[in-house]
This record gives C-alpha cells, sequence and structure tokens, in this order.
C-alpha cells in the first residue's frame, strides 16, 4: 500500500498542478497538508507574515480545501507553535512517524530556507519526490541548460522569442484523489490552527483583498482573471501599468500567483485564447514579458542559489551598510521623502504597492537613506500580499546593483518619479493625509 503525503507549500491549486497530480497517480493513500509556520526574522526583529497575507493565505486555504473535499479528500492544517524551536519539517516529520508515511510529494522552492527543508526531510529518512512547476515555461523546454542560462534579462529574452516556446501546456487537475489514509484522525493531529480572520482592510488599496473579488483561492483568481480579459485590459496594459493606485492599470494577479492559486501556464493559455479572439498587441505582449521576468528569477535562482542570499549578491562589492533610522523612517512612511512615505503607507496599510512604486522606494532605501537592502526586502517579505521569494530576492538584488544589471543598480530620483507619475499630488494626498 502506498501512502503519502502532499506538502502544498506555495501551490495552493488542484489544476495545473503537476507534483500533486503525480501524487495522485502513485498513491493508495493521500494526506494532503499544510503547515503554517509564522516566524520572527531574528537579523530584523519582525514578524515575516503581515496581517494581510495571512487573511489572503486563510481564504486560499478554505477554497483548497473546498476542492480537496469535492473529489473526497480534505486538508490537514497543522501550526507550529510560536515559542516552538521546532519549525515546519519537525512537524512534517512527527506526522509521517505517527501515520508510519514514508513519502512526500512537494514542489521544489529554489531559495535555500526552502531547499534546505527538503534536505531535512530526506535526512529524516524520509523518501521526497518534488519539482519546480512554478514557472510559465517547463524546465524541460527550456532552450539552454538552467546554469547556462544568459545572466541578463534581454539575452535570456531573445533566447526564449528564438525558441518560439512561450509557455507550458497546463496540466488538468486530477479527476480522482485517491482516499485519506486509514488510521487519520483529524481531531488527534489538530493543534491550535489558527480559526479564520475576520477579513478588513483599507478602503483606497489598489488591491482590496477583504473584498469577495479579490480573495485568496483559485476560484476567484480565476473569477479576476476572467473579468480582467473579458475587459480587454491586456490591450492597454502597457500603457497604464506604470500608474500608482487603482484597480486596473496592472493585472493584480500577483497574489494569486505568489500562493499558487494559479499557475503563470493557466494565465497564459487564457491570455493567448484572449488574443486569437480579440487581437494580440503591445499590451497583451508585454504581460507575457514582465510574467518572463518571474521565471527569469526563478532561474537565477536554479542557477545561483544561496549566493543570491549573500550580502554583496553576484559581484563581490563591498558589504551593504546600514543605516537602522533611516531603516524606521523608511518603513513608517516617515522619511520627510513625500513620494516615498505615500508608498510605505500604502503598503503597510493594504500589503500592496505598485511596481513603480517599489522600485522608487527601494532605490530611496539603498541609495538616499544607505540602509541593508536586505532589510528592505524582509520589510517587503513582511508586508507584501503577493509576497514571492524568488521575485522578492531578485528585484532587490537588481535595484541595488548586486544582481545582474548590466547597468550596475536602478537609482529613481524620487522628485522626478513624483513629477512624472503624480504630476497632480492626488496619490500622495490619498496616502499623507492621515
Ligand atoms: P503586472 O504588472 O500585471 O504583471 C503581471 C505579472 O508579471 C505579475 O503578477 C508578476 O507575477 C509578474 N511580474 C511583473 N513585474 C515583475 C517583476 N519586476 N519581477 C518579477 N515578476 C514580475 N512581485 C511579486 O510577485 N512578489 C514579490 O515579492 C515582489 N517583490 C518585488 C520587490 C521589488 C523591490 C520590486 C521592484 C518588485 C517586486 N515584485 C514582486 C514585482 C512586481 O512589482 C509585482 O509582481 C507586480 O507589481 C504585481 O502586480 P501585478 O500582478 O498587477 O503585476
Amino acid at each position: 500500500m502506498n501512502t503519502a503525503l502532499y506538502w502544498f507549500r506555495s501551490d495552493l491549486r488542484l489544476i495545473d498542478n503537476p507534483n500533486f497530480l503525480s501524487a495522485c497517480k502513485a498513491s493508495d493513500a493521500l494526506l494532503p497538508i499544510y503547515v503554517h509556520a509564522p516566524q520572527e526574522s531574528l537579523i530584523w526583529g519582525f514578524e515575516r507574515i503581515s496581517e494581510h497575507r495571512q487573511q489572503f493565505l486563510c481564504d486560499a486555504l478554505r477554497d483548497l480545501q473546498q476542492q480537496l473535499e469535492q473529489l473526497g479528500s480534505d486538508l490537514l492544517e497543522l501550526q507550529v507553535p510560536q515559542a516552538s524551536s521546532s519549525g515546519a519539517v519537525d512537524l512534517v516529520v512527527n506526522l509521517a512517524h505517527h501515520l508510519g508515511i514514508q513519502t512526500i510529494y512537494c514542489e521544489v522552492i529554489e531559495a535555500p530556507e526552502e531547499m534546505q527543508a527538503l534536505t531535512a526531510l530526506r535526512q529524516a529518512g524520509l523518501t521526497v519526490h518534488a519539482d519546480l512547476e512554478s514557472t510559465m515555461i517547463a524546465m524541460r523546454d527550456l532552450p539552454f541548460a538552467p546554469d547556462a542560462m544568459p545572466d541578463q534579462f534581454t539575452q535570456f529574452r531573445n533566447k526564449i522569442e528564438k525558441a518560439k516556446y512561450l509557455f507550458a501546456e497546463p496540466v488538468l487537475a486530477p479527476s480522482h484523489i485517491p482516499p485519506l489514509p486509514n488510521d487519520f484522525k483529524r481531531s488527534e493531529l489538530i493543534s491550535g490552527v489558527q480559526t479564520p480572520i475576520q477579513p478588513t482592510g483599507h478602503p483606497h488599496s489598489s488591491f482590496p483583498h477583504y473584498l469577495d473579488a479579490y480573495r485568496g483561492g483559485t476560484s476567484t483568481a480565476v473569477a479576476h482573471l476572467k473579468q480582467y480579459l473579458g475587459r480587454a485590459l491586456p490591450h492597454s496594459y502597457k500603457a497604464t501599468r506604470n500608474q500608482l493606485h487603482g484597480l486596473d492599470y496592472s493585472s493584480k494577479l500577483s497574489p494569486w500567483l505568489a500562493l499558487g492559486c494559479i499557475s503563470a501556464r493557466s494565465i497564459m493559455r487564457e491570455l493567448k485564447q484572449f488574443e486569437s479572439e480579440q487581437g494580440a498587441n503591445e499590451g497583451s505582449y508585454w504581460l507575457w514579458f514582465e510574467l518572463l521576468w518571474r521565471d527569469y528569477f526563478r532561474l537565477l535562482h536554479l542557477k545561483y542559489g544561496k549566493q543570491l542570499y549573500c550580502a554583496s549578491g553576484l559581484n563581490q562589492s563591498d558589504k551593504p551598510i546600514h543605516n537602522a533610522r533611516g531603516f524606521e523612517h523608511w518603513c513608517s512612511g516617515t522619511t520627510g521623502e513625500s513620494i516615498v512615505d505615500a508608498g510605505m503607507r500604502e503598503l503597510k496599510a493594504t500589503g500592496y504597492l505598485s511596481n513603480r512604486l517599489r522600485q522608487v522606494v527601494a532605490s530611496y532605501l539603498i541609495y538616499d537613506l544607505h540602509s541593508d537592502w536586505r532589510a528592505g526586502a524582509a520589510w517587503f517579505e513582511a508586508q507584501l500580499l503577493d509576497y514571492d521569494v524568488y521575485s522578492n530576492q531578485g528585484n532587490w538584488l537588481y535595484i541595488a546593483g548586486r544582481g545582474t544589471d548590466p547597468r550596475g543598480g536602478r537609482r529613481f530620483n524620487p522628485q522626478k518619479q513624483a513629477q512624472d507619475h503624480d504630476a497632480n499630488g492626488s496619490y500622495r494626498a490619498l496616502w499623507l493625509s492621515d
């Protein structure tokens, strides 16, 4: 009898989830689990997950559980106790031992902490089946070996475009999920799992996750994509994507993508369908282009791994200095630079920030306040609804000039940015008036 655990990580979906499909095909009994492991950042001293993301995550898990229940299965949520020194891995190992399970399936997340978790499972004697499946282009279809990928984004994109392979076809959801293990008794195993949080949020949010249409889960992700395409918004995407505020200037798919409620492959298939019915233009192409950036940072992780997490990044430059007081002002939106303060207040109040302002505030922390880019990345991790380890680390390194930017970093002049993107001051008025 093949009994296995499926550990959902950042792949909270059944549609287009090859790892989950493999687990279903290979097992006679399967227990799907999710582990909550809230942590404080030991270096920077704040919680690593905000209430916004916690809320969105709870919604996504409820939605996943419903999908599993429809196929006769269930989702077991486990909670690492706050004060415990053990982490998610210990819980998974103990559960597997308790149920006499030897095999774990999950997705690969190619970042140091997440890879360490898989190593620890294997060291505990478990067999782990895991693949990296969160990219838009499948690993097998890359026109180069992952460790030979071009470092510069433009060269990377050119190779991909030349190969004319723009995304992998999504796989279907399983039609059947193996039953739960016989001796599984939920009541014996559940310990302190959080009850769903009553959704609250800021009325000016550009991603109002407290409204039904923006809550976590595959069903809302699919509905959101449908209405976005239905209103032909990809056609205007390139023209609007640098705006600072509103529901429609960009796709707003990132929070769902980050938790894996929907895959980039499923999004691309719908986008291609949209293009075949309503025409392709620069805007619809640009959405693919941005999703390719997402793949690029994933593949950079495959190539460089832990190096991306060193203080000096890839280029062996000096270690960053850290202005702790400047960092505090930055986090609380009290630097005195109006566009930066408005952005940082929006981020804290809502968990979301436009791409343009992410660039501006990151640049300000690094080049104007002379603070450690890793502190900024940690604050973004804590605050962002769409926190994605690859995209966050990759973008911060890029702006800090410690990654693969051929220009050696990006400094944005905050006053010029305010003039270009908030000429009438309405964005700043919105967030600085409180
Ligand atoms: P759209 O503009 O509609 O783009 C469509 C999709 O393309 C996005 O959902 C995202 O998956 C992808 N994408 C777009 N821009 C980028 C980019 N620069 N890098 C990687 N993928 C991109 N994005 C995250 O998803 N999680 C993060 O933790 C994250 N941290 C960031 C940190 C910094 C300092 C910066 C400058 C950018 C960061 N981004 C991150 C990238 C980008 O800002 C967001 O993906 C985007 O703003 C999300 O909104 P959207 O879904 O409407 O994006």
